[in-house]
C-alpha cells in the first residue's frame, strides 16, 4: 500500500472526474490519501469527500499561510469553532499551516502568530501537523525553537508532523526533527533537474519520509507540467526506490509505515 500525504482533491481541477482519480489512485496501490485544507471555507466540502470514502480518505483543517483572511484572529476563531461544531468529522491533522515567504514578508507577523496558534492547537488536540514552509526555513526553525518546542515540553508532549514539499537543506531537517517528530513529504520534485531533493532523501533515509503528491500541483516527471494526481505517488514512490537503490515494496512499506504511525493508521491495512 501506498499513502498520499497531501493532495487538494476538492480542487476545481477535479470538480468533474474526482471519483475517476480514486479509483485510478486504488488501481496504483495509493490506498490512502490526506486531503490537505487551506482555509475555512474547505473544511466542509473536504470533510462531505473524505465521508464517501471513510477508509481511504481522510480530512484536515488549518489555515494556509496565502489564504490568511484580513483579520486572521478572527478566521482562526472560525476555523476552531467549525471543527468543534463538527465532532463528526474525523480530522486526521491540523494542515496545511505554515509560512510562506517566496512572495512577500509584509505579514510575516501574522504568518507567525497564526501558524504558532495552529501548532499549540495540533498538540493540545494530539494532532500532527502538515507544513508547509517555502523560502522560510530559517524563520521556521527559530520560531520552532524558541516558542513551539518550549510550549509543547511544557505541556509533556512532542509536536508532530510533516515538512510537505520539502525543500530545505538535509541540516536544516536534522535541526528541526532536533524539536519534534518531523517527517519529510517527497513528492514530484523529487524527480524535477537541478532538485536538491535526491541529496536530502540520500541522507535522511527512508525512516523520515513519506510519500506525497501535492496534487493538482507538481506532477512528477513524466507528467511535470500536467494535472498532478494521488495515482502518480507510485512514480514517485519508484523514484525513491531508484534513487536509494532498493525494491520498490522496501518504499512503499517505509514510507506507509511512517505515514500510519504518524496519522494512527493500522499498519498495511488496504481496505
Ligand atoms: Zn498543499
Amino acid at each position: 500500500m501506498i499513502i498520499d500525504t497531501h493532495c487538494h482533491l476538492i480542487d476545481k481541477a477535479f470538480s468533474t472526474d474526482v471519483d475517476e482519480v480514486v479509483l485510478r489512485a486504488g488501481q496504483a496501490n495509493v490506498q490512502k490519501m490526506i486531503l490537505a485544507c487551506c482555509d475555512e471555507t474547505e473544511f466542509l466540502p473536504i470533510a462531505a469527500l473524505c465521508s464517501k470514502y471513510p477508509d481511504r480518505l481522510f480530512p484536515t483543517i488549518g489555515i494556509h499561510p496565502e489564504n490568511m483572511a484580513q483579520d486572521v484572529r478572527q478566521q482562526f476563531e472560525q476555523l476552531q469553532a467549525l471543527k468543534n461544531g463538527h465532532p463528526e468529522v474525523p480530522v486526521c491533522a491540523i494542515g496545511e499551516i505554515g509560512l510562506d515567504l517566496y512572495w512577500d514578508r509584509t505579514r510575516l507577523s501574522d504568518q507567525l502568530w497564526v501558524l504558532e496558534q495552529q501548532v499549540i492547537w495540533a498538540v493540545e488536540e494530539d494532532l500532527p501537523v502538515l507544513l508547509h514552509i517555502r523560502n522560510a526555513m530559517d524563520e521556521f526553525l527559530v520560531l520552532l525553537e524558541q516558542k513551539l518546542y518550549p510550549v509543547a515540553k511544557a505541556a509533556g508532549k512532542e509536536i508532530r508532523g510533516i515538512l510537505h514539499c520539502y525543500s530545505g537543506t538535509a541540516e536544516q531537517a536534522a535541526r528541526a526533527m532536533q524539536f519534534g517528530h518531523f517527517l519529510l513529504g517527497i513528492g514530484g520534485t523529487l524527480t524535477y533537474k537541478k532538485s536538491q531533493v535526491p541529496d536530502v532523501v540520500r541522507a535522511v533515509g527512508l525512516s523520515r519520509i513519506v510519500l506525497e503528491t501535492d496534487a493538482p500541483y507538481l506532477a512528477p516527471v513524466p507528467y511535470r507540467g500536467r494535472r498532478n494526481e494521488p495515482a502518480y505517488t507510485s512514480v514517485t514512490c519508484q523514484a525513491v526506490a531508484e534513487l536509494l537503490s532498493v525494491p520498490v515494496p522496501e518504499v512503499e512499506q517505509a514510507t506507509s509505515g511512517n505515514a500510519s504511525a504518524l496519522f494512527g493508521f493500522r499498519p498495511n491495512n488496504a481496505q
